[in-house]
């Protein structure tokens, strides 16, 4: 019996764990301290009425024999995938039914979408990056190349001719740089996919975080991308479903290789290794969608807008450079002279006790840079700028 052993080639992650480690070493220490959390990745706000409503209804109908139901389509009902083409129309995007499939959330269709590639496709991922698509291309032992995202291509690298891939990740808006890439600069990947018979694996779990119209929430919002993309997207961030668990992938019917089709592929995948999302789950995902799930969670993140806008005003004020905030949760600033990301994490919790996320735990160019979020209150949010702005 032989393991896989790519799984020795894992870097083991202590970023969190060694924030939560030096913040209860200094809570320890300075028990009056109010220390104020601007590290958080996930949601604070509750599930929206719409939701609950529909989670309820569900609930009930499994109750009696005449709507309970059993197994369901393993890519997901079609009452859920109507929602999301109508969805999608509003980018002027058309999808067929079957090009959506329902998942439990992007992470694990991002891990799950690399059964359909050969073990010897190069993957390109940018530099700062979120791990999971790195990880999931160590364990199969995959080659990586890395691209720089830093403050020169304002966290947004373009296509270079120079390094070839098979697998392009994108993530925008961006975790953790908080950076969307325009429809120009997407067009650019799209052109280059298509050249080097590549494929583009976008992430849009920030999609409704987007304001400015003139950016782009869905790669197929580009000419040509159903012939080179899938996009993930999930309700994690969109509608506080980060322990509901729902999300979808979209896999266009054009995409053709060597003969063999990746949405047939998938699909086969699918029935195979997956049984579905339950079904009270996919009635409150539909929820999400109508008129007033679509009010509702807006009212949320418009809320989680208004902390980015404090901390992104504190920044202006302080003339420190940042990119994100304006249609992201994530705020990525460049730590005040040139501060080494983990020496510029201690600073803030040991002077004016803010916690944030070191930018080098997402790789090299995030060494002098820093991750704070939008997802506390906005009254801590408040309070911890305003202490921010003291100390500088
Ligand atoms: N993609 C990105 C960029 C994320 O930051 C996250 C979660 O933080 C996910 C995907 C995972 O989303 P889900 O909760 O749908 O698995």
């Amino acid at each position: 019996m032989n393991i896989n052993e790519n799984y020795k080639n894992l870097e083991e992650s202590y970023l969190f764990s060694t924030i939560a480690k030096r913040v209860s070493d200094f809570s320890s220490k300075h028990p009056d301290v109010d220390i104020i959390k601007l590290g958080i990745g996930d949601v604070t706000l509750p599930l929206c009425s719409a939701v609950i409503k529909a989670l309820h209804n569900a609930v009930d109908e499994m109750g009696y024999k005449e709507t309970f139901k059993g197994y369901g389509p393993e890519q997901g009902y079609d009452f859920l995938k109507n929602s999301i083409q109508d969805y999608y129309k509003k980018f002027n995007v058309s999808l067929d039914l079957n090009e959506i499939f329902i998942s439990d959330g992007a992470k694990s269709d991002l891990g799950n979408i690399l059964d359909l590639f050969d073990n010897n496709n190069t993957c390109l991922v940018p530099d700062p990056v979120y791990p999971v698509y790195v990880d999931t291309n160590v364990m199969a032992g995959r080659k990586i190349v890395y691209i720089d995202a830093n403050e020169e291509n304002d966290f947004l690298p373009l296509p270079d001719d120079k390094i070839y891939a098979d697998l392009i990740y994108i993530c925008s808006p961006n975790n953790p740089t908080g950076a969307v890439y325009n429809r120009v600069q997407l067009s650019k990947w799209v052109d280059y996919a298509i050249k080097n018979n590549a494929i583009i694996l976008f992430d849009s779990a920030y999609e409704s975080f987007i304001s400015d119209n003139e950016l782009p929430r869905s790669i197929y919002e580009i000419d040509g991308a159903k012939n080179c993309a899938i996009e993930f997207c999930s309700l994690s961030k969109t509608a506080g479903f980060t322990g509901t668990r729902c999300g979808y992938t979209i896999v266009p019917n054009n995409l053709t290789f060597n003969g063999m089709n990746l949405n047939k592929m998938w699909l086969r995948r699918q029935t195979t290794k997956f049984n579905g999302v339950s079904y009270i789950v996919q009635k409150a995902a539909e929820a999400v969608f109508t008129p007033d799930g679509q009010k509702q969670i807006q009212e949320n993140i418009n809320y989680y807008k208004q902390n980015s806008k404090v901390i992104s005003d504190t920044l202006d004020k302080l003339s420190i450079k940042y990119t994100g905030g304006k249609n992201s949760p994530y705020i990525w600033l460049k730590c005040p002279n040139n501060m080494n990301s983990w020496d510029f994490f201690d600073l803030l919790l040991t002077k004016i006790g803010i916690v944030g996320t070191p930018g080098a735990g997402f790789g090299k160019n995030g060494d002098n840079w820093f991750r704070l979020t939008s997802f506390n209150t906005y009254e801590k949010t408040t309070e911890a700028m305003n202490r921010f702005y003291s100390l500088f």
